[in-house]
């Protein structure tokens, strides 16, 4: 690890409501570029220390759960719930922290731009002088209101305080031990160990390090995040099912009449199967057999939507959101034209997309091969997918 600290590990602040934001959920969870802020923060602080304690809100419990396996594969992780306020969130924090961590980086999980520079910058200064922080002069003119009328502030003496605040253990531990004492208010762990008498030293902050507040920061922080994603990819996926009597034919999940139907352990939607390979490969991640095994009783039967909505779900939490898809039915029977329309419906659903960004089509193949001879049904998809910054 850089710098010669050693035991350092992350506070990850992810217990507030986020009420300014407008988000339904709690903002740290909420998907900003298909993943949210509380697993780019990890992703962020990766290379940077040991661990982190991760404070959610004592209603995250299943928001925490649906990213947990994600995180954990980032970070050695420890989760609790945070209390009344943000400092006592941080104190129940601090008191998770295993005994080797000499050093805490406390962040705020709804600043998702925080960048290893920053973080190893911060750490490289509190490492001289045992507490350090980020700080970006104002360059906006600052106007007091008041009813006896206001008026400008000198900014130069003026900084806007970021995370992460970086503390040597022990010393963050006091300053929190006073402020319980005497039930001081604080939303600034810098303040408090300002507050028992001891220096922060400030660093300089990055003003891409903003804080996710207002409802428009999320639009904001979309537009700058797509710029920064790595090109989309794309992958191509195949299957073919075998005609059978007594089965339903179903196809891009839609039950299509035909006198004959699809063997297979699921429901043998031959199109949809093609269309999860296509996004595993896309997303370099095996295939739909390693995923689903059909020797699995879980899947018998099953709808191959549902494992495309867990293929999709899954993708979408390491990282990948899909952009776009194109699937083609080879049969020589029945005729499909006419089921195409809900069939790109239902793949737009299961994708997130609107239906602009689907494609279904079928073709015969002038009656050669198993196709042709109407042995069975056989389907081709590509699909696209944009990976974000966690999938590295
Ligand atoms: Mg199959």
């Amino acid at each position: 690890m850089a710098g010669g600290l050693s035991g350092r590990w992350l506070l990850l602040a992810a217990a507030g409501r986020g009420l300014r934001s407008g988000q339904a959920i709690n903002k740290a969870f909420s998907p900003v570029a298909g993943v949210c802020p509380l697993l780019r923060c990890l992703a962020a602080f990766r290379e940077s220390v040991d661990g982190a304690v991760v404070i959610i809100g004592a209603d995250d419990g299943s928001l925490w759960s649906s990213i947990e396996p994600v995180a954990r594969a980032i970070l050695p992780i420890v989760v609790t719930t945070g209390g009344a306020t943000r400092r006592e969130s941080v104190a129940r924090g601090l008191d998770k922290l295993p005994s080797s961590a000499s050093w805490v980086a406390v962040h705020d999980a709804a600043r998702p731009f925080v960048t290893r520079e920053l973080i190893d910058r911060c750490f490289a200064q509190a490492n001289e002088t045992g507490a350090a922080i980020p700080a970006t002069p104002i360059t906006d003119t600052i106007l007091q209101t008041s009813e006896e009328g206001g008026g400008i502030i000198s900014r130069d003496k003026l900084r806007a305080v970021q995370t992460p605040q970086i503390f040597r253990v022990d010393l963050l531990r006091a300053a929190h031990a006073w402020a319980a004492r005497i039930q001081a208010d604080a939303t600034d762990d810098a303040e408090l160990v300002r507050r028992i008498g001891r220096t922060v030293a400030l660093v300089e902050g990055d003003p891409a390090n903003f804080k996710l507040t207002a409802p428009n920061d999320f639009a904001i922080a979309e537009r700058i995040l797509f710029q920064l994603e790595q090109p989309a990819r794309s992958g191509f996926g195949m299957d073919a099912h075998r005609f059978a009597p007594d089965r339903a034919l179903i196809l891009c999940g839609v039950q299509v009449p035909h006198s004959l139907g699809l063997l297979g352990h699921s429901d043998a939607d031959a199109a949809v199967h093609a269309l999860i390979d296509a996004l595993l490969g896309a997303a370099c991640q095996g295939d739909i057999g390693r995923w689903f095994p059909d020797t699995d009783p879980a899947y018998k039967g099953i709808s191959s939507i549902v494992l495309l909505e867990k293929v999709v779900g899954d993708l979408r939490v390491r990282g990948f959101t899909p952009l776009h898809a194109d699937v083609t039915i080879a049969a020589q029977k029945p005729r499909l034209a006419p089921y195409i329309p809900r069939m790109r419906e239902t793949l737009a659903r299961s994708l997130g997309l609107s239906c602009d960004f689907v494609n279904v089509k079928a073709t015969t193949t002038e009656r050669m091969g198993y196709v042709g001879r109407e042995e069975g049904i056989a389907a081709y998809a590509v699909a696209t997918i944009q990976p974000h910054r966690l999938s590295g």
